[in-house]
């Protein structure tokens, strides 16, 4: 049963392999949906070329393929929606919302992060230059399903952010919220390292009239130092003969109760299981969970 009122997605970005973080991210935006009998739609989110590992896309699709997950529709790239990009960033500059910026990197390094508007008002040609959007000063809030109330000041904690890179590509800000919304996603289900990009993205969503999404931010998976798996190496594909158990890690990772029967079941059997028993409520409302602490 399609219920049209839930619409989820997983939206992989090609720069490497699925790994066990961004298994975590699939199967809690899968079972949210799926226990509702909600729709679950992939978008391959290519929109850097020169950071996207050559067959990446394949392998990202065949490894959820044999964890047994199954999408809703055509993959979509967006790489193929430039177009749409375009249209928006460029009736924002010419609106005045977004404007030309033309700071050398080392200029940018020197603000420290929190762009301070420097080329707001300089009129510089939007050919070859970055484009930034204007931020209001005020502060952005939401209820985030497990991790509560989330709140930033555009204008103090993040800068008139890039809309548009130097070399043409798009940034993610902009394409996350087009899509979405071209889509029709009602719940965005993702890792906790993209909280502090929704207050942005509830403004670009307020800026073009598109209702807000509900949002669950699930615990990033680190490594003992820190870092985001995969991020500080490359991690290697997930072995596809070991979907039985890495689904498990991962169910108990996002809080829910697996069953010691499962061990033998096929990775089909463990997403039946995990749909029927989904509660949302007992995931871990922390942002980040050390791999090595999972049992
Ligand atoms: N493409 C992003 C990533 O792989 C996820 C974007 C999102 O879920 O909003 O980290
Ligand atoms: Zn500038």
């Amino acid at each position: 049963m399609n219920s049209p009122s839930y619409i989820g997605r997983f939206a992989p970005t090609p720069s490497g392999y699925l790994h066990f973080g961004s298994l975590v991210a699939a199967l809690a935006s899968y079972l949210d949906a799926r226990a509702v009998g909600g729709q679950w739609l992939m978008r391959m989110e290519d929109l850097d070329p020169p950071r996207e590992v050559a067959g990446a896309q394949g392998a990202i699709l065949r490894t959820l393929e044999s964890y047994a997950f199954e999408w809703d529709g055509e993959v979509i790239n967006q790489s193929h929606r430039h177009e749409a990009y375009a249209q928006v960033a460029n009736r924002w500059v010419s609106q005045g919302l977004a404007y030309a910026c033309t700071c050398s990197r080392k200029q940018l390094q020197a603000f420290n992060g929190i762009y301070p508007g420097q080329c707001r008002n300089a009129g510089h040609d939007p050919q070859n230059s970055a484009i930034r959007i204007r931020v209001p000063e005020l502060e952005y809030r939401f209820v985030d399903r497990a991790q509560g109330m989330y709140a930033q000041h555009l204008g103090r904690d993040v800068g008139d952010f890039v809309i548009r890179r130097r070399d043409g590509l798009y940034a993610y800000q902009l394409a996350v919220v087009i899509d979405d919304a071209w889509q029709g996603i009602t719940d965005i289900v993702r890792g906790a390292d993209l909280l502090d990009s929704t207050p942005r993205q509830l403004y670009l969503q307020e800026l073009l009239g598109l209702p807000q999404p509900r949002y669950l931010h699930v615990p990033l998976i680190t490594q003992p130092d820190g870092n985001k798996l995969g991020k500080s190496y490359r991690s290697p594909p997930l072995p596809s003969d070991q979907a039985t158990p890495l689904l498990l890690r991962a169910l108990r990772a996002l809080g829910q109760t697996t069953d010691d029967g499962l061990r033998y079941a096929s990775p089909q059997e463990v997403l039946a299981w995990g749909i029927k028993h989904w509660n949302a409520h007992l995931i871990p409302r922390i942002r980040h969970l050390e791999e090595a602490e999972l049992s």
